[in-house]
């Protein structure tokens, strides 16, 4: 479905990703592990259409992304975005989720409804007339993946979407990422510093080091038979 081949990004003169290659496959969790600041953000961003690539190529659904260095923003219409900081705009809870969709054109009943169905999924209905800045932080980020999935979008990434929050509201968020993903076949690429994490969600893991990929294999694969040092020391500090 994603297909990623000789990756570079650079920063001026820094160079970030250093030739990624990975596959995502239609339905799968794919969690990106790895030490801070070795490109884990930033290939999910050029992945997302927020940045553009150095060189290389990313395929979405045999469409190249950045084709003679134009983005293509249809393509951007089936993706969703959640970031680490929970984001939600100066407005109340119903118009934060119902954001894509008016900006898609759907009719007001159509969106009624299908906000109405997200907010049930996260377990926030009756918080429709709610100031979003008035929620706790795992309220909003519930609010912020309620907006990424209510567009129905093919693919979702998430940069660490539960690095600010508590093991409980962790755990609500991973229960919705499961959700969505097997019960509405929303395929998932996120990164996360929490290694117990990516063991209990993907079904592949990728340890990016210097911005390559060190290993990608099943979280078995990963953690019982790592690549090579680096991926071995890595797993041993975080472990
Ligand atoms: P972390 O685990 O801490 O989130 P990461 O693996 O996500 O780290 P990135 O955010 O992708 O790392 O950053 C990789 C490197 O690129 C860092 O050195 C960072 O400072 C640099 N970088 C990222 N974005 C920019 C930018 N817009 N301009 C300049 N440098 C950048
Ligand atoms: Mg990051």
């Amino acid at each position: 479905m994603f297909k990623i081949h000789g990756l570079y990004k650079k920063f001026g003169e820094k160079q970030v990703l250093n030739g990624v290659d990975l596959e995502i496959k239609k339905g799968e969790v794919f969690t990106i592990i790895g030490p801070s600041g070795q490109g884990k953000s930033t290939l999910l961003r050029i992945m997302n259409l927020l940045e553009t690539p150095t060189s290389g190529s990313v395929i979405f659904d045999g469409k190249d992304l950045f084709e003679g260095g134009r983005v293509s923003v249809d393509m951007k219409r089936r993706m969703g975005m959640v970031f680490q900081n929970p984001t939600a705009f100066n407005m109340n809870v119903f118009d934060n989720v119902a954001l894509g969709l008016k900006y898609r054109g759907l009719k007001k009943a159509e969106i009624k409804e299908k906000v109405e169905e997200a907010l049930l999924e996260i377990g926030l209905s009756g918080y429709e007339k709610r100031l979003a800045k008035t929620l706790s932080g795992g309220e909003m980020q519930r609010v912020s993946l309620a907006r990424a999935i209510v567009t129905e979008p093919d693919i979702l990434f998430m940069d660490e979407p539960t690095a600010s929050l508590d093991p409980v509201n962790t755990e609500k968020i991973e229960d919705l990422i499961h959700y969505y993903n097997k019960e509405k076949g929303i395929t998932i690429v996120m990164s996360t510093h929490d290694l117990m994490q990516g063991q209990r969600l993907a079904d592949r893991i990728g340890v990016m080091i210097e911005g390559v990929f060190y290993q990608k294999g099943t979280p078995d694969e990963v953690f019982s038979k790592p690549a090579n040092e680096s991926v071995a020391r890595f797993i041993g500090i975080n472990n």
